[in-house]
């Protein structure tokens, strides 16, 4: 059992439910595998493996992100949907869940063949999405041209332009001002409205694990907050600066590869894998893969709390480790929904033909995170749950509430 399936069943031995429902949440409404094949720029052809997986949809079409990378497989791309399902519930999106991921490493194809992958992707999948029915966005390695790409060539198979099939795409063609930096800034706005719960100081110190598009993004705005990076790292190795890092040389550095990039610069030294875990901080940001803090590693951990920017970056056995520490964890399923979120201010903006400004995004998703977030912590607090732990039971109730009102029509119709 993965450990988001193991989680919610924990979270359901608090809540009430129909027997027949923890079974429903059990395994995918769909799960489909297909053969992308391309063309390679020298003429020779490629096979990739892809999935979409469609969790679970009693709440609406199915909503996730797309990623690209070597080690995905069935198994991931299912536990994500279900995260995906959660998500959407606990933000009360009117979306279900899933996920699609293709094997393979990006970074060893040309533009031109990356493109043939994403018009493969949409071509194999085009009968399951629809703005009513599956809608997919950006995920790990996949970006903003990734969605384009998508979008275009569904728009050419259904004949219609129909925007609202996929978010997470360019401005101009139909995406949504403020997307691009949504996942960091729900989880940013989270912990400027919770700073004083917490017991931060103004300037708080943050180390950063993970500088993709999320990471990164949050380097940048809690810079700007005023509080002081003092170690980040990527794929390929971390650095600290007990005084800060400076966030433009970063930015400036990470454009042209890696943070690496810093060494050499004034107070700035090397930290390599899970030295970045030690480094004294109030907030550790996990915005890389799943499964980086585990039982080895977290009795490590010196931050207070750990905001969960990537899906699943701690595992059920550390979970526990930490707590016993006192170390409190803002969960993916809250902390990174902020992507997800403005995603649906884009399938909404392009239903109805809107484009709404930038002030307007940030207003509504900030509204939307501080109160997501005070409910998580209010239950949490009223049941003595880890914030984990009332984001499941909030998520999984608001689902079996929309079981049981449908289960009622079925019946009504039936008498
Ligand atoms: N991939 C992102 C996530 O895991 C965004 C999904 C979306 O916008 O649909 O939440």
């Amino acid at each position: 059992m993965n450990a988001t399936l193991k989680r919610l069943f924990e979270a359901a031995r608090h809540l009430y439910l129909d027997p027949g429902f923890l079974e429903n949440l059990e395994t995918p409404l769909e799960l489909i595998q297909a053969r992308l094949t391309i063309a390679m720029d020298d003429g020779s052809t490629r096979c990739f493996l892809g999935y979409r997986c469609r969790y679970d949809d009693t709440r609406g079409p199915t909503k996730g992100g797309i990623r690209y990378t070597k080690d995905v497989d069935a198994y991931d791309v299912v536990e994500l949907a279900l995260m995906m399902t959660l998500k959407c519930s606990l933000l009360e999106l009117p979306f279900g869940g899933a996920k699609g991921g293709v094997v393979v490493d990006p970074n060893s194809l040309s533009k031109m063949e990356l493109e043939r992958l994403d018009r493969a992707y949409a071509r194999a999948f085009y009968r399951v999405l629809g703005p009513d029915r599956d809608i997919p966005a950006p995920d790990m390695a996949t970006n903003e041209t990734t969605m384009a790409h998508m979008a275009d060539e569904y728009y050419t198979i259904v004949g219609k332009k129909t925007p609202a099939v996929i978010t997470g795409k360019p401005v101009a063609l139909g995406g949504s001002l403020g997307r691009d930096d949504a996942t960091a800034r729900g989880g940013f706005y989270i912990m400027r409205h919770k700073a004083d719960t917490l017991g931060f100081k103004s300037k708080m110190t943050v180390v950063i694990i993970g500088c993709g598009n999320a990471g990164m993004h949050y380097a940048r705005l809690a810079a700007a907050a005023g509080c002081k990076i003092v170690a980040v790292s990527d794929s390929k190795g971390g650095v600290g600066n007990h005084a800060g890092l400076d966030i433009n040389q970063l930015k400036a550095v990470k454009s042209r590869g890696s943070v690496t990039g810093m060494l050499g610069s004034t107070g700035v030294f090397e930290l390599s894998g899970d030295a970045m875990l030690a480094v004294p901080c109030d907030l550790l940001v996990m915005a890389a893969k799943e499964n980086m803090v585990h039982a080895g590693n977290a009795g490590s951990i010196k931050a207070k709390a750990i905001l969960e920017l990537a899906n699943g970056p701690i595992t059920p056995e550390a979970d526990a480790i930490l707590e016993a520490k006192n170390v409190i964890i803002i969960p993916d399923i809250l902390a990174n929904a902020g992507g997800v979120t403005v995603s649906y201010y884009e399938w909404v903006q392009n239903r109805q033909g809107e484009n709404w400004s930038l002030e307007k995004v940030h207003e509504r998703l900030k509204a939307a995170m501080i109160s997501q977030a005070d409910a998580v912590w209010a239950c949490a607090q009223e049941k003595h749950f880890s914030l984990r732990q009332a984001a499941y039971v909030i998520a999984l109730s608001r689902i079996a509430k929309a079981m049981n009102a449908l289960k009622m029509t079925i019946s009504s119709r039936l008498l």
